[in-house]
């Protein structure tokens, strides 16, 4: 009987708290209480119990072992346990209070040293003659003393968990108002109550086939692992979804591009012959190759998805060409693309060169350019006059419609979205794709990258090209870095200096690069006609300059980034970056690729006090080497995954742990598991891979367009 009413009591009970979900807010959680959730959302974006569990460490600490206080070497990141004899309050001439804590383990004492934190010493009063764990960073001083920075610690007793200390620790990232020891609390909580719920999304066979742990295991052994493999295993698995998740999605779209006949384009041989012939030189054997792997896609029945590869001045745009008269002498409109108006303004000036006395109608489409202009280019293009339309993302947008699009080239295309590349190729019924791109990734990457692309590389540079040289001066040397542009500049070369990188905000770097000119003009170089180039000036001013400095009416120009990607001005053989150490290697690279495009020696003087060694290291490996490729590997190193796989451009979030040199034999595995899953399963209608779907839907939505199904 008494059953029988305490089953009831536990229903209402159960009403009244509805079974947990992962989207139940953190509030739900003890001791998450409402500043502390706020906290959470506004700067981690974590909202609800899923999003805590999705709360990756950033790095772990392994403070399973104690280390005797006699046994510590200077600089080394060590646990120590021992008893608390004294606690003091010290004040410094520069009015930072330190306060120290003598620890004594028997085999010697050590100092916790806290800065401005003297509340402490209360809390360590209490806990005098007792034994604590501290975690830090040692330094042993001249007097042979041992002091211990960037401490944590824990009193042990007050702890059951004791989850900060004897154990592999999380560190998690952090934001104000959330302390690393309370972050770390929480989402021990959260797998404590609602570890359970993620639904697993892997059938059983793939995991034992790929020596998988189950999800729910995985989450338990990210957060707070027991031993060292056990969060390999766990890291393991996470690297393999996220994977997986990608290839999955390459799959479906190379599956749907396959289904889709392209347009035949017969005729190749002759556009060809008459591009070349315009040329004022030869192809490279490296470019004669890529022409005929596009001229081949472009005849054959199929649709063309192909991505050129090839490194800053490797020479892709006579390849775009190529495809370009390719798709107008067979009938047809084509479409370039390029990220920047800067970059779309340049092809099309240098596309109408070569083509327009051949009877091709090139028009540009860039998003700034005057309502009737824009609106004759757009009925020019509606109407099929214009063959070959050159433009900014202005191209995709919903006012744009062609006549016959049957060929669409994306130029530079690690600066656009997937999502972009999508809405081209909706302009046409099924226009053959080709992409070019500079930033050069490991090769095995390229192709589960770009895994719905064929790939061509241009492996080798025009003739003639000689390194270009670079320099890494610190900038109290600014002045001899002046005098060598002089030097320069009076040999008759023209030269860039790109201004200091302030945030993404353009209104300052715009401000920043007009400072800089006048200040070069009127003190430094009175004598020679200094230009302006920024992203907030008219794109009639911009052109004005581009021009000018094309023709050589400018001897400097100063810019900002908006010449970092394709601007192409073989003249000007020198350029000097101002705060260097700003840029990533990628950046430094693609902009130093602005110069050695003709056969001069071309310089490059890179400024910058790099405040860290990975800043360091970073110039000085610009200075030593030009190459593209050990650039990006060298970088990949020193920041770490990245974005290096493409996920900011497809809108996915990277996992902090991935790191894509280290997991390309996952990144393989997880590619041949999702084409063998899709080939099984192509609308992944089955029951066991409803949990699949489900993620690949939520997470994926904004790049599919279409869901997996
Ligand atoms: P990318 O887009 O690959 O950075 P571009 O297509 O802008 O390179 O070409 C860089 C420069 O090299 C341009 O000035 C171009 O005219 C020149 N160039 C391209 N191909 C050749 C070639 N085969 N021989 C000589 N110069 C070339
Ligand atoms: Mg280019």
């Amino acid at each position: 009987m008494a059953t029988r009413a305490a089953l009831e009591l536990a229903d209402g009970v159960e009403e009244a708290r509805a079974s947990p979900t992962l989207d139940d807010p953190v509030q739900r959680l003890a001791g998450v209480t409402e500043s502390f959730a706020a906290a959470l959302g506004k700067g981690l974006g974590i909202f609800t119990t899923g999003d805590l569990l999705k709360h990756y460490p950033r790095r772990y600490e392994d403070r399973t072992h104690f280390k005797p206080i006699c046994d510590i070497r200077h600089g080394e990141s060590v646990t120590i346990s021992g008893k608390v004899v004294s606690v003091e309050n010290i004040p410094t001439r520069t009015r930072v209070t330190l306060t120290k804590v003598a620890i004594d383990d028997r085999s010697g004492i050590a100092f916790l040293v806290f800065f401005n934190q003297w509340y402490l010493k209360k809390q360590f009063e209490k806990l005098r003659g007792k034994m604590i764990v501290a975690y830090g960073k040692a330094s042993r001083s001249g007097r042979g003393g041992l002091d211990m920075t960037d401490v944590e610690w824990e009193a042990p007793e007050d702890d059951a968990d004791a989850l900060s200390s004897g154990r592999i620790v999380p560190v998690y990232p952090l934001t104000e108002g959330a302390l690393q020891a309370r972050v770390r609390r929480a989402v021990w909580t959260v797998l404590q109550e609602y570890g359970d719920l993620p639904e697993e999304t892997l059938p059983p066979e793939l995991q034992a086939r790929r020596t998988l742990v189950p999800l729910i295991e995985a989450f338990r052994n990210i957060h707070f692992p027991e031993t060292e493999e056990a969060r390999l295993a766990a890291q393991r698995r996470f690297v393999f979804d996220e994977f997986f998740g990608l290839q999955l999605l390459l799959a479906v779209r190379k599956r749907q591009a396959d289904k889709i006949a392209g347009t035949v384009f017969a005729e190749t041989a002759a556009p060809i012959a008459e591009l070349t012939s315009a040329l004022p030189y030869p192809l490279t054997g490296a470019q004669a190759r890529v022409v005929t792997e596009v001229a081949a896609d472009m005849a054959s029945k199929k649709s063309m998805n192909r991505l050129v590869q090839g490194d800053v001045g490797a020479g892709k745009t006579v390849i775009a060409m190529a495809a370009l008269l390719i798709a107008v002498r067979n009938g047809h409109q084509a479409a370039l693309m390029a990220p920047t108006e800067i970059l779309a303004e340049q092809h099309y000036l240098g596309i109408r060169r070569i083509m327009e006395s051949m009877g091709v109608k090139v028009s540009l489409l860039s998003g700034s350019l005057p309502a009737k202009e824009k609106r004759a280019a757009l009925a020019s293009v509606a109407s099929g006059e214009t063959h070959i339309a050159v433009g900014t993302h202005a191209l995709i947008q919903d006012d744009v419609v062609f006549h016959r699009l049957g060929l669409a080239v994306v130029d530079e295309q690690h600066r656009f979205g997937v999502m972009q590349r999508a809405a081209l190729k909706q302009k046409g019924f099924s226009p053959d794709i080709l992409v070019m791109t500079a930033t050069p990734i490991p090769r095995t990457l390229t192709l589960t990258v770009y895994g719905d692309l064929d790939v061509s590389i241009i492996d080798q540079l025009p003739p003639g090209r000689k390194p270009i040289k670079t320099h890494w001066k610190r900038g109290h040397e600014r002045q001899a870095v002046y005098e060598t542009l002089r030097k320069l500049l009076q040999e008759g070369r023209q030269a860039y200096v790109i201004c200091s990188l302030i945030e993404e905000n353009e209104k300052l770097q715009a401000r920043a690069a007009t400072e800089l000119a006048s200040h070069l003009q009127i003190h430094v170089f009175p004598d020679y006609k200094i230009g302006l180039l920024h992203g907030q000036m008219k794109p009639s001013e911009k052109e004005g300059t581009m021009t000018s400095f094309r023709d050589k009416g400018l001897h400097l120009l100063v810019s900002t980034t908006v010449i970092e990607v394709g601007v192409d001005v073989p003249n000007a053989s020198v350029i000097v970056i101002e705060d260097a150490d700003r840029f990533g290697m990628a950046q430094l690279h693609q902009l130093r690729g602005r110069v050695g495009r003709g056969s001069t020696q071309s310089y490059c003087l890179l400024i910058g006090d790099p405040k860290t060694d990975d800043g360091a290291s970073r110039l000085a490996t610009m200075a030593q080497t030009t190459d593209g490729f050990l650039i990006a590997e060298e970088d990949l190193k020193l920041r770490g995954p990245g974005d290096f796989y493409g996920t900011r451009q497809s809108g996915l979030q990277p996992l902090p742990f991935i790191d894509v040199l280290r997991d390309v034999p996952v990144l393989k595995e997880a590619r041949e598991e999702a084409f063998a899953l899709l080939d099984d399963d192509p609308k992944l209608a089955r029951p066991e891979h409803a949990a699949l779907k489900a993620v690949v839907r939520s997470k994926y939505k904004n790049v599919l367009g279409v869901s997996a199904s």
